[in-house]
């Protein structure tokens, strides 16, 4: 059994115990004042996939007991074909499966610009900032502003006027935190 596998299983009574006032500290959870939790709302945190866990009612992606989204931290090419993420979707999946030691990071940050690094044609890299746009997928999974049912074009502004402090207050409301 991994230690993801036990952080799901654990997940719906993190929850039970918080309610009844339980110390979130047993649960790994970063406190609200700490420098992590600073560093999640501005440029996010480096972490390993295994980390980060999926709430199981309502799919979204949790670390250290806050919802986050998660990019990837390299790319190559044009960073503008790139996603960051809320849910464990089939992209994320994939490269799982592959296992070829991505960075991830996740972030609560309110800045559209993300810090990447990109690969060139020469195969050097350099630090970056870039807008990436939300993935599809994770909307169709989670069903933001009911993406499901709305037109392609609807489909498309949904994705491109994406706030991620809106989507995390959505979801925070959501899920009662
Ligand atoms: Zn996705």
């Amino acid at each position: 059994m991994t230690i993801e596998t036990v952080k799901q299983i654990l997940h719906p009574f993190r929850r039970i115990l918080e309610n009844m006032g339980a110390v979130p500290e047993r649960w790994d959870v970063i406190p609200w004042d700490s420098d992590e939790w600073e560093r999640l709302n501005a440029e996010g945190i480096e972490v390993e996939q295994w980390e980060v866990i999926t709430a199981p009612e309502t799919g979204h992606l949790e670390w250290h007991g806050h919802i986050v989204v998660l990019y990837i931290k390299e790319v190559y090419g044009d960073p503008r074909s790139y996603r960051f993420h809320l849910t464990e979707c089939s992209t994320l999946k994939g490269m799982k499966t592959r296992g070829l030691g991505y960075r991830y990071v996740v972030t609560r940050q309110r800045d559209p610009f993300f810090k990447i690094r990109i690969q060139d044609e020469y195969g050097y890299w350099r630090d970056a900032r870039t807008i990436l746009l939300v993935c599809k997928n994770c909307l169709r999974n989670i069903n933001y502003m009911n993406y499901n049912i709305q037109s392609n074009k609807i489909k498309n502004e949904i994705q491109k006027n994406f706030r991620i402090h809106e989507y995390l207050q959505w979801m925070e409301k959501k899920v009662g935190l």
